[in-house]
């Protein structure tokens, strides 16, 4: 599932490709993940892309179409620019490409967006768990809105505050898109391992020390992802449709029976916060268990 690292790459991709584009015509196919898909059809064509940001794990899709309002008994003819913002969330499989317009579909595709350049844009997801959505720009903090703080943005203060607060385990803390957003199974694993804490420790147990240490590890690994591009683990792709790097750099995620590259210790996988947690059972101490 793509995370903070493969949507900014994604991001990043699209910020060289997409930006000054005016959008000629959009196709779509299978419409259940979009919020409003009549509301895509009637507001993107003619409207021009001025930016590409993210937002946690969103796309978002900076709009500007002019509108024009015709000569009343009392007003002239004015013309305004309206905002939106084209909102879309890659999900366990999405992937979001720009090719050149004759290249042959391949199998779920869901949108064509036809841009002036003669390139389209491609939303393509097998399982369809993404979402697409536009809002205008005013209202978009009603999806946007409740995300946590970004943690390539978040500060030690705030870090140190964020996990003291918390009576849940620190994986279910640091995944919680409330708290962090943009975090997700592999960078949560890989994060703690490097940091060396247990995934089921209570974010609130944390020592100071513990939580610099995993402030940095998680910054680096971050940090280190978007360099090479994100980890292609099933279907993640660039927005030039090219897999990542990252995955061979995990040393833990999906690494069962594994040695650990730190003691050697065989890695072992738990079930923590509902979701597949891999560590190294030497490296990360258990939580203690509490004495009744
Ligand atoms: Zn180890």
């Amino acid at each position: 599932m793509p995370e903070l690292p493969e949507v900014e790459t994604v991001v990043r991709g699209l910020q060289a490709l997409l930006p000054n584009q005016t959008i000629i015509a959009v196709r779509l196919g299978k419409t259940d993940f979009i919020d409003n898909p009549a509301d895509i059809e009637e507001i993107l064509p003619s409207a021009r892309i001025a930016g590409v940001r993210r937002h946690g794990k969103f796309i978002v899709l900076q709009l500007e179409k002019s509108t024009v309002h015709a000569a009343g008994a009392h007003s002239p003819t004015s013309a305004a620019l309206a905002r939106f913002h084209f909102i879309i969330h890659l999900g366990m499989t999405g992937q979001l490409i720009v090719l050149p317009a004759a290249t042959p579909s391949v199998l779920h595709t869901h949108a064509w967006i036809s841009l002036s350049n003669e390139k389209e844009l491609r939303f393509i997801d097998p399982r369809r768990f993404g979402r697409m959505l536009i809002l205008p720009e005013t209202e978009s903090d009603s999806v946007l809105g409740p995300l946590g703080t970004d943690p390539l943005e978040i500060s030690i203060p705030e870090f140190q505050e964020r996990l003291r607060e918390k009576r849940a385990r620190i994986k279910a803390v640091l995944l919680d898109q409330r708290v962090f957003r943009g975090m997700g199974n592999i960078y949560t694993d890989e994060s703690l391992w490097r940091a060396r804490i247990h995934p089921a420790r209570l974010a609130s147990s944390l020592k100071p020390r513990e939580v610099l240490d995993l402030h940095r590890a998680m910054r680096r690994i971050l940090l280190e992802a978007i360099r090479l591009g994100g980890s292609s683990i099933s279907d993640y792709v660039n927005a030039e449709g090219l897999p990542g790097e990252f995955q061979i750099r995990h040393c833990v995620y999906q690494r069962e029976g594994k040695k650990c590259s730190r003691c050697g210790a065989r890695i072992r996988r738990m079930i923590v916060a509902g979701r597949s947690s891999y560590f190294c059972p030497r490296c990360q101490r258990a939580p203690r268990q509490r004495h009744r």
